[in-house]
C-alpha cells in the first residue's frame, strides 16, 4: 500500500478554471486600490494578479510588497466567495483517484491556502468522499507548512515515510516538503507549470500512478 499525499491547486484542477465572474470583482477591486494608492506599477499588479493562480495571496502580496490594504481586500473577498457552479477537476482525476482507492492506497489530500477558501473549493469539486485524510495547512490560521503537518501525521498514524508518496506541482512547497522529510516527490506537470529537477519524477496524468504504484 501507498500512501498518496496529493496537493489540490493545479494539480486535481486548473485554479484558471474558477469563473472568471468570481475573479474578476476580486480583480477589479485590487486595480482600483491600486489606481488610489500608487502602490506598485500596474504592470507589477497585473504580474501579482497572474500570480494569485499559483501562490497563497499572502505569498503573492510579500513577492510584490503589496499594501496590507490589499490583502484586506483579498480577505474579504475570499470571505464571501461561493460556487453556485461545480468545480470541475482534470480529466484524469476523478477516474485515477477512484482506481488508486481501488487497488488498496490510502489518499491523503493536503492544500495550503485560506481554510475557508480551500473548503468551498473541495466541496465544489465534489472530491471528498475519494479521500481518506483531508488537511489544510491553512495561511490564515497557524500555517505549519506542508512538511510540518506531514511530520505530525507520520507520528500520529504511525506511517513508514517510505511508504509515502508526495504528489503535487509546486517546487517550493509540497516538493521542497519532501525533500526536507526524505519522502519521494513526483511533480505533476498541468499546463502552465514549470519542471523543477527537486522532484524524483514527473508525470502529466495521475493516470501514469494507477498503472506502475506497485514499484512504489
Ligand atoms: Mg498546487
Amino acid at each position: 500500500m501507498t500512501i498518496f499525499i496529493l496537493d489540490l491547486d493545479n494539480t486535481l484542477f486548473d485554479t484558471r478554471s474558477i469563473p472568471a465572474e468570481l475573479t474578476g470583482r476580486l480583480h477589479s477591486r485590487l486595480r482600483q486600490a491600486n489606481a488610489e494608492c500608487h502602490a506598485v506599477s500596474s504592470e507589477v499588479l497585473e504580474q501579482a494578479i497572474n500570480d494569485i493562480w499559483y501562490a497563497p495571496f499572502s505569498v503573492v502580496c510579500e513577492r510584490y510588497s503589496l499594501p496590507r490594504t490589499f490583502l484586506a481586500i483579498w480577505n474579504d473577498w475570499q470571505e464571501t466567495v461561493s460556487f453556485d457552479q461545480p468545480l470541475v477537476p482534470y480529466p484524469d482525476v476523478m477516474r485515477s483517484l477512484q482506481i488508486l482507492r481501488n487497488q488498496g492506497h490510502l489518499l491523503c489530500l493536503l492544500t495550503s491556502g485560506y481554510r475557508r477558501f480551500q473548503r468551498a473549493k473541495i466541496e465544489a469539486l465534489r472530491i471528498t468522499q475519494l479521500f481518506d485524510e483531508i488537511h489544510i495547512d491553512a495561511v490564515d490560521d497557524f500555517c505549519l507548512g506542508k512538511a510540518a503537518i506531514i511530520s505530525d501525521l507520520l507520528l500520529s498514524r504511525n506511517w513508514n515515510r517510505k511508504d509515502l508518496l508526495i504528489v503535487g506541482d509546486s517546487a517550493t512547497n509540497e516538493i521542497d516538503a519532501g525533500l526536507r522529510l526524505g519522502i519521494s516527490t513526483i511533480q505533476i506537470l498541468r499546463p502552465g507549470v514549470v519542471a523543477t529537477n527537486l522532484a524524483d519524477r514527473h508525470i502529466h496524468s495521475l493516470l501514469e500512478l494507477c498503472h506502475d504504484t506497485a514499484f512504489y
